[in-house]
């Protein structure tokens, strides 16, 4: 069990009406409470246009702990460290409010100055929010100064340049937490430690031993009533370029030299300037894109992306996205790391596998072919390892037969897994910055998904090309098939 420090803190929410914080941020102060890493000294002001009173915000905020209340820990003595503030946050006057409310809290729960600013709402307005922050001096105070700001950051190299400069003129960057909730998630953070703290593991971790590496964040879930933004967006934005490269890069890093937040994305960073920048034609070879057309999903009929609310009719928006990425360095050189990511496919998981070669001759081969190897990393809904591995059929004979070496993590002692977001903002309050995005990170990961983006944008695809319910489009087949393999379901 890691040590639970208090931490002393003022929390202001931009966008505290919203969904993210009553469903994951506001859940998570609240466990963070039960936990005592938040007492007496702290504070929420929760902030949006709408003029509600702190009664009512704190009544909302009861309401969203329906469920997971802890004996001995009211949600109302938790409410009441709740303050709300009207603000349209493109109105100066209204940061003067927001300012002496700030001061005022910061000296009745003798705060300390420490300050951290949540952005949950659109990225739009993160330029104007910094800036004010700034002009209005939220942040010359004694203590810290962090922001956490939510996806997507910019829309390509070019915007997510100008976004950081407007955040810039605020926030250093090591007050800048980019949040990736699956960096929070307890088996990518378990990547570090299957690799660095098991010598089976990290010895046969490079091109020798394995054959390829796939990533696979699905989801069953179709757009629903987020078409404006994914019209915008598509799956390679809204999942390759952060979810999908980020946990790249943390399977094909070198190991750190010490495991501190700047030798880590320093090793990170080197894993993404090692991936091989795909453009022009190269881009249908290396690329699947896909759109979900109608389906049936357990007997339901379900429409197709097109048919989505805000969506275009003739939407050219990819749904999924599968690929196959090289890593152009000595430990990765020759190895294909495959990744797929769709709406509306046949299951909701995100899993790694790591396929191990064949052994170099199959002893056995006379009965049967050998299953390979794989180490499966399952990241959700389990949690968990699986070592697939062969052998002896018990009998007569040498007949073999795969097995499976299973550790579940969250089932066999009955812990839940702590929400993602609960992680990240005690890291965040910490000071410890190791599992966000550093700007680097994001912006070589644009600059790899740029080229794929600007060749889908000038070429018109023939979508809807997989049902609603499959596992994507046949060409993501073909894409692993052309090498030899198949996709490990
Ligand atoms: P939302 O639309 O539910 O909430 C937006 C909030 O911003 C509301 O409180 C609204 O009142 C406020 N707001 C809008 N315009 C304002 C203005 N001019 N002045 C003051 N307040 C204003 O959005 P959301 O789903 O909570 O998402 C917020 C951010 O988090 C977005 O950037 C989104 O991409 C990101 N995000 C959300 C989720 C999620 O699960 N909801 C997951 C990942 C990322």
């Amino acid at each position: 069990m890691t040590e639970v420090k208090e931490q002393v803190a003022l929390i202001t929410i931009f966008g505290g009406t919203g969904d993210l914080a009553n469903r994951k941020l506001y859940p998570s102060l609240y466990h963070l409470f039960t936990k005592g890493f938040l007492k007496e000294n702290f504070a929420v002001i929760g902030t949006a246009r709408r003029p509600w009173t702190n009664d009512f915000f704190r009544e909302k905020v009861v309401e969203s702990l329906k469920g997971i209340e802890k004996e001995g820990f009211d949600p109302q003595d938790f409410a009441s460290h709740f303050y709300y503030q009207s603000h349209d946050v493109t109105n100066q006057e209204s940061y003067v409010q927001l300012k002496n409310l700030s001061d005022e809290l910061d000296k009745k729960y003798e705060l300390q100055g420490n300050r951290l600013f949540y952005l949950a709402m659109a990225p739009n307005f993160f330029g104007t929010i910094a800036s004010r922050l700034k002009s209005e001096g939220f942040v010359d105070n004694d203590g810290f100064s962090r922001l956490i700001i939510e996806k997507p950051f910019g829309r390509d190299l070019a915007s997510a340049q100008e976004l950081n400069e407007s955040l810039r003129q605020a926030f250093a960057e090591n007050e800048i937490y980019r949040i990736d909730h699956y960096l929070g998630k307890e088996m990518i953070q378990n990547i570090s430690v299957i690799r660095f703290a098991n010598s089976i593991i990290e010895s046969l971790w490079n091109n020798r031993y394995i054959d390829n590496v796939q990533v696979t964040l699905s989801e069953t879930l179709g757009v629903e009533d987020r078409g404006r933004y994914y019209e915008e967006s598509g799956a390679l934005r809204d999942m390759v370029q952060n979810h999908i490269l980020q946990i790249v890069s943390l399977l094909a890093m070198e190991p750190p030299i010490k495991l501190t937040t700047q030798e880590i994305r320093h090793e990170k960073v080197r894993a993404l300037r090692s991936l091989r920048v795909i453009e022009g034609e190269d881009v249908y070879k290396y690329f699947v894109r896909g759109q979900y057309g109608p389906g049936t999903v357990d007997g339901e009929q379900l429409e197709g992306y097109r048919q989505a609310e805000n969506v275009d009719p003739d939407s050219n928006t990819e749904t999924f996205v599968a690929a196959k990425l090289m890593i152009d360095n000595f430990r990765w050189s020759g190895v294909p790391f495959y990744i797929r990511t769709g709406k509306r496919l046949a299951k909701k998981t995100t899993q790694i596998a790591i396929q191990f070669k064949s052994v170099p001759m199959n002893l056995f081969g006379g009965q049967q072919s050998l299953a390979g190897n794989v180490l499966v990393i399952h990241i959700q809904p389990d949690e968990g390892i699986t070592l697939h591995m062969n052998v002896k059929e018990p009998g007569q004979g040498m007949l073999t037969m795969p097995i499976n070496l299973n550790y579940a993590h969250s089932s066999p002692d009955g812990m839940n897994t702590p929400e993602a977001y609960e992680k990240l903002i005690q890291d965040c309050l910490n000071g410890d910055a190791t599992y966000f995005s550093h700007w680097d990170e994001v912006s070589l990961s644009w600059n790899f998904v740029d080229k794929v983006a600007n060749v889908w944008s000038n070429t018109k695809e023939h979508f809807p090309n997989y049902a609603s319910g499959t596992m994507g489009p046949k060409e993501a087949d073909k894409l692993v098939a052309q090498d030899g393999f198949e996709w490990f379901e």
